[in-house]
């Protein structure tokens, strides 16, 4: 008996993960999101054939491991090339936002935690929340990974 097969053909981007059938070809588009609820790299998943006439399961795995802000750099080449330059703009701040909000938690949390001689992880998770709090949408400032976009949209939303 042979085993489910993987999807040979992927791309990946920050937001999809985009695999043809290896039994029909159809390209499927799975939402990271709304399709997977899952937002770290697929190192291995099976999932189903979004092709209504074939619906057989198949292996997805080769993901990105790349960083949230070098997804959005990269996703911009196939912006540029289909001439979507305010879109490659858009991705071009939002990865901005996202490297400075890592560089905010590596600064502030894991480089103290990693010279730390006790490794104090109770600690470090009390400080990550406090951070979090500290930095969260209700006190006016962007939250850690939230984009300005969504930021000012919630903002305007609540006036
Ligand atoms: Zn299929």
């Amino acid at each position: 008996m042979a085993g489910i097969p993987y999807a040979e053909e992927i791309q990946t981007t920050y937001e999809n993960f985009t695999a043809h059938c290896p039994m029909c070809g159809f390209k499927n588009i799975f939402n990271r999101a709304s399709d997977f609820e899952y937002l770290k790299p697929i190192a291995h998943k099976q999932v189903v054939c979004l092709n209504r006439d074939c619906g057989q399961p198949f292996i997805i795995s080769g993901d990105s491991i790349n960083s949230a802000f070098e997804m959005l750099i990269y996703d911009c080449y196939e912006l540029r090339d289909a001439k979507h330059y305010a879109y490659c703009i858009l991705n071009l701040a939002q990865a901005f936002e996202v490297f400075f909000s890592q560089y905010l938690r590596v600064q502030l949390l894991y480089r103290p935690f990693a010279s730390d001689s006790d490794q104090n992880i109770e600690q470090l998770n009390t400080l990550t929340n406090l951070l979090y709090e500290k930095i969260k949408f209700d006190s006016d400032f962007p939250e850690c990974g939230q984009t300005s976009q969504s930021y000012l949209a919630e903002k305007n939303q609540r006036r």
